[in-house]
């Protein structure tokens, strides 16, 4: 069994907080202990933890992450998009997270982002919950 969600981003490039989407989907298996994988399959977008406490940190990632690998830098691939391939292996198009009383076990100020870098776009999310 396997759980998708749907995300929709509006700009090239946004983190958007599915914390409470991961926490629907692992309602839905009837989740109770164990461990997550939430998988974005996509090669330019990915999943991150970080602060949900405040929206500069979010902020101030993007804007780093777009001098660190700036869209134009010479790339060969002619979709022109490498950067955001790039962007998507820094951060990794999955994670791992404890699973407690059928919610993700997060630090007080951690939430799940999906990470956009080449929308905007539909996108997918899989979540699989493995009891244990
Ligand atoms: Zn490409």
């Amino acid at each position: 069994m396997l759980k998708e969600i749907a995300v929709r981003t509006s700009r090239r490039m946004e983190f958007i907080d599915i914390t409470a989407a991961v926490d629907e989907a692992l309602s839905e298996y009837g989740a109770d202990s164990g461990i997550c994988t939430v998988f974005v399959p996509h090669t330019t977008a990915a999943v991150t933890i970080n602060e949900n406490a405040d929206p500069d940190v979010v902020s101030d990632m993007l804007d780093h992450m777009e001098k660190l690998v700036p869209e134009e830098a010479g790339f060969s691939h002619s979709e022109g998009n490498s950067d955001a391939h790039i962007k998507s292996s820094l951060f990794s198009p999955s994670l791992t997270a404890i699973v407690e009383d059928g919610r993700l076990k997060l630090g007080t100020w951690q939430g799940v982002y999906f990470a956009e870098f080449d929308g905007p776009r539909s996108r997918k999310v899989w979540v699989k919950y493995i009891k244990g």
